[in-house]
């Protein structure tokens, strides 16, 4: 039973009930699970590995809700670097259905490593399109090959254009099929245990690519092995234009004469919903990932978090991409979701009668809309952890997981910020994590990945890339 003594930190946020913050502070993990969290004077003196932290901040890891770790290897193609989502899917469909089991476990070590190092310790990733020998089980290897926390999505693509939906008829697999390597992904790889460093999704991509009956299926085949299920839904207003057209409904509406509606569904992005429906999300459980990046980069809108949040709905923090971010940073990712629900206020009238105000005018009513740094950075931990229905992780705290990270402090990036470290982490420009521990294993040291040599997958990476960007 290895243990680990990380000590000395300058400041712990713990995101506890009680949302504490320690001076002087640390953590004494067990075979990978947190015993004793507190003052450093307060804890074992040795242990089998000693992490001195002095002069850093503690966070509990980030929780990264929505990603396709695929998608590094289509970054910034040329083609679909000034459309919004429909054009910038078509541009890729193929591109991603060529891909090899080598070249997803490149895309699934890359992706993994910038979130690791940007303090990112469990990771959901829908991958949605198998063919040309890609499997799950792909992404699963590589992220037990980086040690990050996964939880990969057996997704699925069955609506090709001749029945109506976007992708290509060759980038889509049959329904029996799907449902068939679905049952194998979780009887293989989904790991029910507390502090479980891999567990199976079920994830059929969109609206617009799979049919009403593999969206039932799916749910029913989701319930009978109690695991989660995840779709992207009101992303865009093309999206809300599809489900009304098709079945005269909107996309939650929708949703819920399917049975995909409940406190083991999330959805990614969730944009453009009205208040009804925030009150029915609430009312069921049903999370979101909001993806500020991917939205802003599509041009999809702007989600009201701050609403949810209101309404009591499970909101957790996603990078998606990476080819509409087109990068794999969490406390980007935090920064730009505290500045995004900004503009969003900004752009508001206020409330009550004076709507002919003009926008971005101060006013005392919507004072407790801001978001704040604190709020940011509970959505990137602890409501990451509701989202994907785990109570192991999320907070620093005596039988959780022993996931954190920790930040120089003393840096020319938080210089002058420093009277409120926790706050400069959001504010100030996103850093690289000086420790990243996962399951009580140093997974980064320095901002530089240690379990894996990446400097090869690096360069492999970059090959497989330069030919997908040949064929787009
Ligand atoms: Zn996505």
């Amino acid at each position: 039973m290895p243990t680990l003594l990380a000590k000395n930190a300058a400041v712990l946020v713990t995101m506890d009930d009680g949302r504490r913050e320690l001076s002087n502070a640390g953590l004494f993990v067990r075979d990978g699970m947190i015993e004793q969290v507190g003052p450093t004077d307060q804890l074992p003196q040795h242990a089998d590995l000693v992490l001195d932290l002095s002069g850093q901040i503690v966070l509990p890891g980030f929780v990264n809700t929505h990603h396709h770790l695929d998608q590094t290897l289509t970054r910034n193609l040329p083609a679909a670097q000034n459309n919004n989502l429909f054009p910038w899917l078509k541009v890729h469909y193929r591109v991603w259905a060529s891909r090899t089991p080598e070249a997803s476990r490149c895309s699934t070590l890359i992706g993994l490593a910038e979130l690791a190092a940007s303090g990112c310790t469990t990771v959901f990733d829908h991958a949605y399109v198998f063919k040309n020998g890609s499997r799950v089980d792909d992404q699963i290897a590589a992220a037990k090959e980086i040690g990050v926390r996964f939880h990969a999505c057996r997704g699925s693509m069955s609506l090709g254009e001749s029945r109506g939906g976007l992708p290509p008829d060759d980038c889509v697999e049959d329904e029996p099929a799907i449902l068939k390597d679905c049952v194998r992904a979780i009887e293989t790889y989904h790991d029910r245990s507390r502090g479980a460093m891999t567990r199976v999704v079920l994830g059929p991509c969109s609206p617009f690519s799979v049919s009403t009956d593999l969206l039932k299926e799916s749910a029913t085949l989701a319930r009978a092995y109690q695991v989660p299920l995840h779709t992207h839904l009101c992303e865009t207003m093309d999206e809300e234009r599809y489900t009304l057209e098709r079945y005269q409904l909107r996309p939650v509406a929708w949703m819920a004469t399917l049975g995909w509606l409940g406190a083991d569904v999330w959805f990614a992005h969730a944009i453009h919903v009205n208040d009804d429906e925030i009150k029915e999300m609430a009312r069921t459980g049903v999370g979101a990932a909001h993806c500020p990046s991917s939205n802003m980069r599509l041009a999809s809108g702007i989600a009201p978090v701050k609403n949810y949040l209101a309404a009591g709905v499970k909101i957790g923090l996603g990078v998606d991409g990476s080819a509409s971010n087109d990068g794999s940073n969490m406390l980007l990712e935090a920064r730009l979701a505290l500045l995004l629900a900004r503009l969003r206020l900004g752009l508001l009238p206020p409330e009550g009668p004076r709507t002919f105000f003009l926008l971005s005018q101060s006013h005392p009513l919507r004072a407790h809309e801001w978001m704040t740094a604190r709020e940011v950075l509970e959505i990137a931990t602890r409501g990451g952890a509701a989202v994907l229905g785990r109570d192991d992780i999320g907070s620093l705290e005596v039988g959780k997981c022993a996931d954190f990270f920790s930040i120089d402090l003393n840096t020319v990036d938080y210089a002058g910020a420093l009277h409120d470290p926790v706050a400069a982490t959001v504010f100030c420009a996103p850093q690289k994590a000086r420790y990243t521990v996962i399951n009580g294993r140093v997974i980064v040291e320095n901002g530089q990945v240690v379990t894996v040599n990446m400097r090869p997958v690096i360069d492999d990476h970059n090959r497989f890339a330069r030919q997908f960007a040949g064929q787009s």
